[in-house]
């Protein structure tokens, strides 16, 4: 297994999506393709730098962190913003089989 680092899909709650949350807490969510355990670390880019793109609003750039559990270093990209519950669902219908298959390398 290489330590360079590995990509892993981020979701970002706003909006309806974030209603039981602390405002001032502005997490990224994300699952560690190596262990499957999930992180999440703050937001660092301004909302204004997502772009619209295949349905979502997405940071294509992303962000990088590190796993907490195996330490392996992550590229989190992309980030997905997601506004309520009826993008929720259609963000867990595309990403899922995605999140599911990168747990081999
Ligand atoms: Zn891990």
């Amino acid at each position: 297994m290489s330590r360079r680092s590995a990509e892993t899909v981020g979701v970002r709650m706003t909006g309806w999506a974030a209603l039981n949350r602390d405002p001032q807490v502005d997490p990224v969510c994300y699952v560690c393709p190596h262990c499957g355990l999930e992180g999440q670390k703050q937001a660092r880019r301004a909302r204004a730098e997502y772009r619209f793109t295949d349905g979502f609003v997405q940071d294509l750039q992303g962000e990088m962190s590190a796993c907490r559990g195996c330490h392996a270093p992550l590229h989190i990209s992309p980030i997905v913003l997601v506004h309520d519950q009826d993008e929720q669902r259609r963000f867990e219908a595309m990403f899922a089989l995605e999140a599911a298959g990168v747990s081999s390398n």
